[in-house]
C-alpha cells in the first residue's frame, strides 16, 4: 500500500486505506503534524492514493510515479519557512480548472500551509468553496491555529502523530545506513519525530566530517612546525578517530583518502593555484604550502595510499598508524 514506508500511525492509515478503497476520500482535507512528523509527506502519499484508481496499491503505474514525486497530476506547493502569498495561490487556481493529464483526478498538496497569508487564505477559500469536480485539495501544517475558521471548515482534519523511539531507530537504520548504536543514540532525543532525526543525523555526519578534516590539517601541521615527539603522540588521536569511525559506520581507512585530497590542496596552492577540496581552510593550506617542497608532498601522498590499503586489508590498525608516522617524518624530517 502506498502509505506502507510511514512509520506508525497505523489508524490513520487504515482508515484512509478504507476510504481511498471506497472512493469517499474527501476533497479538501488537513494534514496536522508537529514539526518533523511528516504531514507533508503523509500529504504526498495520501495525493498518490486518491490518483490511484485501485485504492492506493502502492504498486501500479500511477503509484510508483507518486512515490517517486513525479506524477503530472500532483501539484506540491512548497515554499518552507517563507510566507505563501496571494500569487502562489492564484497560480495554483489557474492551472485547478484544467483536466488532469493520466487520469480521472489531480491533487494538489499545500506544505505548510499555516504559513499563507491572509490573503492567500481568502484566495484559497475561493478555491475550496467551488472546486472543479476532479481536484483533492491536502493542506499540510503544524499546527490549525493560524488558519482561517472558513477554511477550517471546508477540510475535514487529520493529524499525524510521532512515532515510538524504536521506530525512529529502524527508519534510520534502513534509510540512512546509520549504526544500530549511532541510531538509538539519535532516536532517544528525536522525540519520535523522523524529520527531526534525520536533522540530527545531517548534523552529527558534518561534525563527524569537520572532527575528520581537523585531524589531517593537525597531522601535517603538527609535521611541519612541530617536534617528532609531538607527531609521534598524534598515534592517539588516530586511535580514537578509529573508534569514532567504528560507532558511526565509516570505513576507518577513510581518513587517508581525505589526507591525500589535502595534499593535493596544498601542492595546488604551491603552483599558484587556489585549493579545490578545501578552499575554506585557505590560510592555514597556505601555511603548509609554503613549508612542504612538491617532492614531500608526492612522497606523503604515496605513504597516505600504501597506509589506506594496509589498513584496508586489516592489517593492525595502531601498527598502521605508528609505521605511518614514522615514514611521514622521516620524508619530512629525515
Ligand atoms: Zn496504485
Amino acid at each position: 500500500m502506498i502509505f506502507d514506508g510511514f512509520y506508525g500511525n497505523d489508524n490513520l492509515k487504515r482508515l484512509l486505506t478504507e476510504t481511498l478503497k471506497n472512493h469517499t476520500t474527501p476533497h479538501a482535507l488537513l494534514i496536522e503534524g508537529e514539526r518533523g512528523a511528516g504531514a507533508g509527506y503523509f500529504g504526498e502519499l495520501l495525493a498518490g492514493g486518491i490518483l490511484c484508481e485501485d485504492g492506493g496499491c502502492g504498486v501500479c503505474r500511477s503509484c510508483r510515479k507518486a512515490l517517486k514525486g513525479i506524477h503530472p497530476d500532483i501539484y506540491v506547493l512548497d515554499r518552507g519557512d517563507e510566507m505563501i502569498k496571494v500569487d502562489d495561490i492564484r497560480a495554483l487556481g489557474a492551472t485547478a480548472a484544467v483536466y488532469p493529464n493520466d487520469g480521472e483526478r489531480k491533487a494538489y498538496v499545500i506544505k505548510h500551509a499555516d504559513n499563507m497569508n491572509k490573503n492567500a487564505q481568502n484566495a484559497l477559500l475561493k478555491l475550496l468553496e467551488e472546486p472543479p469536480s476532479f481536484v483533492s485539495f491536502i493542506l499540510c501544517a503544524e499546527s490549525r491555529n493560524k488558519l482561517l475558521d472558513t477554511i477550517l471548515s471546508r477540510c475535514v482534519c487529520l493529524k499525524v502523530y510521532p512515532v515510538s523511539a524504536d521506530e525512529v531507530s529502524d527508519y534510520l537504520i534502513k534509510n540512512t545506513k546509520t549504526k544500530p548504536d549511532a541510531a538509538a543514540d539519535i532516536a532517544a532525543v528525536s522525540r519520535g519525530l523522523i524529520g527531526r532525526a534525520l536533522t540530527l543525523t545531517d548534523k552529527r555526519r558534518r561534525k563527524r566530517y569537520d572532527e575528520r578534516l581537523e585531524l589531517c590539517l593537525e597531522t601535517l601541521e603538527t609535521l611541519c612546525f612541530k617536534s617528532e615527539y609531538a607527531f609521534l603522540k598524534l598515534a592517539k588521536k588516530f586511535s580514537d578517530e578509529r573508534d569514532r569511525a567504528k560507532r558511526e559506520n565509516e570505513d576507518p581507512a577513510s581518513i587517508f583518502d581525505m589526507q591525500k585530497r589535502l595534499l593535493s590542496d596544498v601542492l595546488h596552492v604551491s603552483h599558484g593555484r587556489s585549493p579545490e577540496a578545501f578552499a575554506f581552510f585557505g590560510e592555514r593550506i597556505e601555511a603548509l604550502s609554503a613549508r612542504l617542497s612538491g617532492e614531500e608532498l608526492a612522497a606523503l601522498y604515496d605513504i597516505c595510499e600504501d597506509t589506506k590499503q594496509l589498513i584496508f586489508r586489516n592489517t593492525n590498525y595502531n601498527a598502521c598508524i605508528n609505521s605511518f608516522l614514522v615514514r611521514a617524518w622521516e620524508a619530512v624530517n629525515g
